[in-house]
């Protein structure tokens, strides 16, 4: 994002590229929320105990810090279409990651945003990285879901504000038909997990075998 010594078909220089975080376990098993120490056996965070989450994983390769979080910010808010290609690119990483790997997954689901959010941006950024990551891996990329409620931002709410924000702010398109697939959800960035959660309860409910998701980095 500095713009200097960036060489062709790259999008960060080198001291930039340096700066992007990427998580190594331990992480939560659930959330990918990265852990403090040496933890040997399975392990849950503080964020996912005690609440149900209905997607049966979800992987974040990135920590959304630093120079992640700008370039997805500049993707989503600045305009900078272009910058799809690079968090794409983070978000591969997290289909390749070995929780994902060897998952059989039958069509990929952008999270939908709201359609006058969507007006007001242009584009919603979790189809456009489904797209170009159907395009990679040939599962094809269906918008089953959409938004109904213009939810308030979630940035200031805390883990149960957001679950009662987003309660019945997603539902199945008409037509769309999810029974016996295995879904792989797709945004592009992991915070609470809550937003992941709701979109794979309103799957399930409709008939998905599983629901797995990955986004490009986790807050
Ligand atoms: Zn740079
Ligand atoms: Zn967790």
């Amino acid at each position: 994002m500095c713009g200097k010594n960036v060489r062709a078909g790259e999008y960060l220089c080198s001291s930039c590229e340096a700066k992007v975080i990427r998580i190594a376990p331990p992480f939560c098993e659930i959330c990918s929320e990265p852990f403090e120490g040496s933890i040997t056996s399975a392990f849950t965070c503080a964020n996912c105990a005690h609440r149900t989450i209905y997607f049966d994983g979800a992987v974040a390769a990135y920590r959304g810090r630093g120079i992640v979080r700008e370039v997805i910010h500049e993707f989503k808010y600045g305009r900078q279409i272009y910058l799809r290609h690079l968090v794409a690119r983070w978000l591969r990483a997290a289909l390749d990651d070995e929780r994902l790997r060897d998952v059989s997954l039958d069509v990929i689901v952008p999270v939908p945003s709201h359609p006058a959010r969507k007006r007001e941006r242009g584009f919603n950024q979790a189809s456009l990285l489904a797209e170009l990551l159907s395009a990679q891996t040939s599962i094809p990329s269906k918008p089953m879901l959409e938004r109904i409620r213009y939810t308030t931002t979630q940035t200031a709410l805390d883990r149960s504000e957001r679950m009662e924000n987003l309660h019945n702010a997603f539902r199945l398109r008409k037509k769309a038909d999810v029974r016996g697939l295995r879904v792989l959800l797709i945004d592009d960035v992991l915070t609470t997990g809550s937003t992941l959660s709701e979109c794979a309860r309103v799957l399930k409910r409709a008939g998905a075998l599983s629901v797995h998701a990955a986004t490009a980095a986790r807050a």
